[in-house]
């Protein structure tokens, strides 16, 4: 083991834990306080990141094993990306605070036109920080879209993209504009009974009536999962279950992986391709009867399309589909953020022809991913869908489902996804697919 590349994963993931806290106190805790001195911290934690980068990356000696280089080649991209713009890193993260404390007031407001200052600066900047020369690719959004999907070349992704525009029905469900689900009791009996059959041993389970389900990864030992309960027991069901693919992963990734840094999912699609490979369970008539009977509710999924979380898949696809076109014209400037709106509207009406009724901003709005400065974030999730949809198929040869309301199905199910959780970030999921089983993943999703 290099002592140097052991020293700086220490380091780095230590530094990341520090990003995590801040993160969840900025989320849930002290929300919009000290502000100022939460974007000091970071700026200063990611300049000692950025130097211990430097050291490691320009030191042509060494030398290093396998696993190593999966790390190495990482702290590379990280160096092209943030070494030559310490200003400009620091500058991108101011603008992702001031827009976060935005977001809330035009979302509250459902007026999306409150936020067009702010974004535009972030979107400059960003063009900023991946127009570079050293970047590979034609276009700054090709540039970026390199540096966060390592694992899947921009023409696959493209081919998929269109592949979809092409294929994905004009509307496929009946199409609400507005949330009519109610909230219902009993959600707490449901979690426990969750736990129960997952046999969950999770340190802290924390809720937040009315705010978005997420999971925050603040160590390896502190895993929180946020659920909001205030949604009828289908959601809030499939919820848990999407939030719980995501622990279960962390939880799975074997100790015996050396570095720290990948000790993490192997990729932000294949990582949400597994929480939706949860949600499926929720397919199934076996085990939704199960909750029908023990809990004498209906578990009904009401589909409701002005939110990409209550919509249904083929929806859920077309929202992602629309907003990586638009990220694509925003940062190869072909339009300006004041023509995100106009574009989007036409979008969703192209995609959803004239069934999906635009009354006011709250589906641009519905979803924080960009106003928190997480663009790129939609193409995992349509990348995703095609994880889940082969993780699916090969479960169904390997897991029996006419089990599926006894305890011992989760327990073959938490062992037939460790098989491809355990490896963290070491081993290429496509390469698990081939070695472990003898099949290449199926890339094409069509709906024709
Ligand atoms: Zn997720």
């Amino acid at each position: 083991m290099n002592n140097k590349i052991k020293e700086i994963d220490n380091e780095i993931f230590f530094l990341s834990e520090i990003k995590n806290i801040i993160n969840w106190d900025s989320d849930f805790v002290s929300t919009n306080k000290n502000n100022k001195d939460k974007i000091e911290i970071i700026n200063y934690i990611n300049k000692q990141r950025n130097e211990k980068i430097k050291r490691i990356i320009e030191d042509s000696n060494i030398i290093l094993n396998a696993e190593e280089k999966i790390f190495f080649n990482e702290l590379q991209i990280d160096y092209i990306v943030n070494n030559n713009s310490p200003e400009l890193e620091a500058k991108l993260n101011e603008t992702i605070f001031n827009l976060k404390n935005k977001y809330t007031i035009a979302r509250n407001n459902k007026d999306f036109s409150l936020l067009l200052n702010e974004f535009s600066i972030f979107i400059d900047c960003y063009i900023a920080f991946f127009n570079k020369k050293e970047l590979i690719g034609q276009t700054t959004y090709e540039k970026a879209f390199n540096c966060f999907y390592q694992k899947v070349s921009y023409k696959t992704f493209k081919d998929i993209v269109y592949s979809l525009k092409e294929s994905l029905p004009e509307y496929s469900s009946s199409i609400k504009t507005y949330c009519e689900t109610k909230p219902t009791e009993k959600n707490e009996l449901i979690l426990i009974e969750l736990q129960r059959l997952f046999n969950v041993e999770m340190d802290v389970i924390s809720f937040h009536k009315d705010d978005n389900n997420s999971l925050d990864f603040l160590s390896k030992s502190d895993i929180r999962i946020t659920l909001n309960y205030n949604v009828n027991n289908y959601m809030f069901i499939k919820s848990f279950l999407h939030e719980y693919g995501h622990a279960l992963y962390l939880l799975n990734i074997s100790d015996d992986i050396h570095l720290k840094c990948l000790q993490l999912p192997f990729s932000k699609e294949f990582d949400e391709g597994n929480a939706k490979f949860m949600e499926k369970l929720l397919e199934n008539q076996k085990f939704k009867k199960y909750f029908e009977i023990k809990f004498g509710i209906g578990l009904n999924p009401i589909y409701d399309n002005s939110s990409r979380i209550t919509s249904n898949s083929i929806d859920y696809l077309k929202l992602c589909v629309a907003r990586v076109i638009i990220e694509e014209d925003l940062l190869n400037n072909r339009i300006t953020v004041f023509q995100v709106k106009d574009k989007w509207k036409k979008e969703i009406k192209r995609l959803f022809g004239d069934k999906l009724i635009i009354v006011d901003d709250s589906l641009i709005l519905d979803d924080p991913h960009w106003f928190f400065g997480q663009l790129f974030y939609y193409q995992s999730y349509i990348l995703s869908y095609i994880y889940t949809q082969n993780l699916y198929k090969l479960s169904l040869n390997k897991l029996d489902y006419t089990k599926i309301d006894k305890q011992e199905f989760y327990e073959d199910l938490k062992s037939f996804l460790r098989n491809f959780q355990m490896y963290g970030k070491t081993k290429n999921i496509e390469d698990i697919f081939s070695e472990k089983y003898g099949i290449k993943i199926d890339y094409s999703i069509t709906f024709k």
